[in-house]
């Protein structure tokens, strides 16, 4: 009785059979639309600027002393898609230790941000960078010359990270 009842009580309308009253108003949302401000970004001509809190590419923090990784590993050990090589070699600096070779794999990466989160030093960190071409898979392995962006053109992430993290 009860399931009859719902059934009754769940049966279209005559006007909601014919769509007619609903194509209608969709037609006027789209008509709405048309006249309101439009959101279409000219790219590649008009750039597009994330805020800090944006997941680009991880790059490598370069001070005005050197890069501050010490090649402890750590994030190439917390990296889910194995993105990230590192060999450590040692240095007569302070940090005693830098990465002789420091290389993440674009094709791989995830922007999972995790090698963020981990590093102890806040030497690897996610880039505004959301332009990456390749035209073939060797050229998505991004070594040192790629990852090493001064620290000047990062302070909106790291101000971040120092906010929320
Ligand atoms: S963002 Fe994630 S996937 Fe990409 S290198 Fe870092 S840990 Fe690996
Ligand atoms: S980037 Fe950070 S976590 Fe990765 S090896 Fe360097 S110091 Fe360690």
């Amino acid at each position: 009785m009860n399931i009859q009842h719902n059934i009754e009580s769940e049966r279209m309308t005559f006007w909601e059979r014919i769509y007619l009253p609903e194509i209608g108003r969709g037609l006027a949302l789209t008509f709405k639309q048309m006249f309101q401000p439009t959101f279409t970004r000219q790219y590649p001509e008009e750039k597009w600027i994330p805020t800090g809190s944006y997941r680009g590419r991880p790059v490598l923090v370069l001070e005005e002393e050197g890069e501050r990784c010490v090649a402890c590993g750590l994030c190439s050990r917390v990296c889910p898609a194995l993105a990230i090589e590192v060999r450590a070699a040692e240095t007569d600096k302070v940090k005693e230790r830098y990465p002789e070779k420091f290389e993440i794999n674009m094709l791989r990466c995830i922007y999972c941000g995790f090698c963020e989160e981990v590093c102890p030093e806040e030497a690897i960190i996610m880039s505004k960078d959301y332009e990456l071409v390749f035209t073939n898979p060797q050229d998505a392995i991004l070594g040192k010359d790629k990852l090493l962006i001064p620290i000047a053109q990062l302070q909106d992430r790291l101000e971040f990270l120092r906010q929320y993290r």
